[in-house]
């Protein structure tokens, strides 16, 4: 009977590329559930509310 070896943690170091998926709010930063985001210009935000302060918010700093 010969032991079985096995190899845990093999293809370390394999760089993947990073995917990053706008999960965020871009007003409160709070994670966006997919029940309740809000759609907007290509943009998630987590409701509505956000989008808007978000709006006002970059609108703001427009108008200096
Ligand atoms: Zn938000």
């Amino acid at each position: 009977m010969a032991a079985k070896e096995v190899k845990e943690g093999a293809a370390e170091g394999e760089a993947k590329p990073v995917v990053e998926k706008q999960t965020n709010c871009l007003a409160c930063n709070k994670l966006i559930k997919k029940l309740k985001r809000y759609y907007r210009d290509g943009k998630f935000y987590c409701s509505k509310k956000c989008w808007r302060a978000f709006i006002n918010k970059s609108k703001s700093e427009e108008t200096k």
